[in-house]
């Protein structure tokens, strides 16, 4: 029987670890794919107050390595469902007095016919984890947040071209990130269009908007923001009309001995220090109760 269990080991799940583990608990932390979440793709992390500067990959590296030293153990098994005091996995059940959840969120695709046949073959969702193959080739990003112009930027110091594609007449993203832009004389920025379509035999080669241009890319980074995925916890928690899980006093569910920390929860700001403060509350919460 384990004290608490953390489902995700994204920073939300860590930090919830390292307060749980620092409590002499015994935690587990259940990771589907990789530790991190989705803060491994940002190449540069620059509002966590207290850290100037840091790659997003050595700050989940950083965490990680917290964990690890505080004992913590992070098994890679997905979860399949969870009840209030179980956890099951696609190869496990594990029991225990605490769950706590925090799975994030998942990159928000475009749904286009082959975009998951092409993914990994030109089509990516992460600028700085596959950036390094479009060395001197021409590269599309599609989103007009912070991430898009953060992977646009990145990009034009790689590929040769980097065309920034947004379906509206202006950006959302910090006027930091467009400052940025307006530097790199190798971006162009395409306004009020959508990819309609993607050509290739067996990777990509180009693409068209629906202004009737078609454009030659040999990659195409989607950077068009993340949605949930919680329908799996729905017996144990209210989840509302946009997939968010429904939260009382900050990180409680409806079942008792289970929380929810971090992006998967409906909240005003999603951010790496508010998923990291929600971790911390919910750890508490737990040790409380374990
Ligand atoms: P985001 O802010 O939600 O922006 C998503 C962008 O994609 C928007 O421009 C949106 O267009 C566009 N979009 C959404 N669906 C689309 C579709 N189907 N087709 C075409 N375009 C579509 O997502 P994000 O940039 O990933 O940022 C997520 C959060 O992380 C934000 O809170 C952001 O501030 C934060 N973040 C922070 C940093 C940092 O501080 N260093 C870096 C990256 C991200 P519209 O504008 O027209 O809706």
């Amino acid at each position: 029987m384990y004290d608490i269990i953390i489902v995700g080991a994204g920073p939300a799940g860590m930090t919830a670890a390292i307060y749980g583990l620092r409590a002499n608990k015994r935690v587990l932390i259940l990771e589907a794919k990789a530790y991190g979440g989705q803060i491994v793709n940002a190449s540069k992390v620059e509002n966590y107050p207290g850290i100037e500067s840091i790659s997003g990959f050595d700050f989940a590296t950083n965490l990680y390595n917290q964990v690890i030293k505080l004992g913590g153990e992070i098994k890679y098994e997905t979860v399949v469902k969870v009840d209030e005091h179980s956890v099951i996995t696609t190869s496990n059940t594990y029991e225990t007095k605490a769950i706590i959840l925090a799975v994030g969120v998942k990159n928000r695709k475009l749904n286009l016919d082959r975009e998951i046949e092409l993914t990994g073959k030109g089509v990516s969702y992460c600028a700085t984890c596959d950036g390094n193959f479009y060395k001197g080739k021409d590269v599309a990003v599609i989103g007009g947040g912070n991430t898009a112009l953060e992977d646009a930027i990145y990009l034009a110091d790689l590929a040769n071209h980097v065309y920034l594609i947004h379906r509206g007449d202006s950006f959302r993203a910090d006027q930091k990130y467009q400052d940025e832009l307006s530097s790199k004389s190798n971006i162009e920025c395409i306004m009020n269009a959508n990819v309609s379509k993607l050509n290739g035999e067996n990777v990509l080669e180009s693409i068209d908007l629906d202004n009737g241009k078609n454009i030659e890319v040999s990659g195409l980074f989607i950077a068009i923001g993340q949605q949930p995925n919680n329908a799996i916890f729905s017996n144990v928690a209210d989840i509302d009309e946009n997939g968010y899980i429904i939260s009382k006093d900050g990180v409680h569910t409806n079942k008792e001995h289970v929380y929810v920390a971090g992006d998967a929860r409906k909240k005003e700001l999603r951010q790496l220090v508010t998923a990291e403060s929600d971790g911390a509350i919910a750890a508490v919460m737990a040790i409380k109760e374990s």
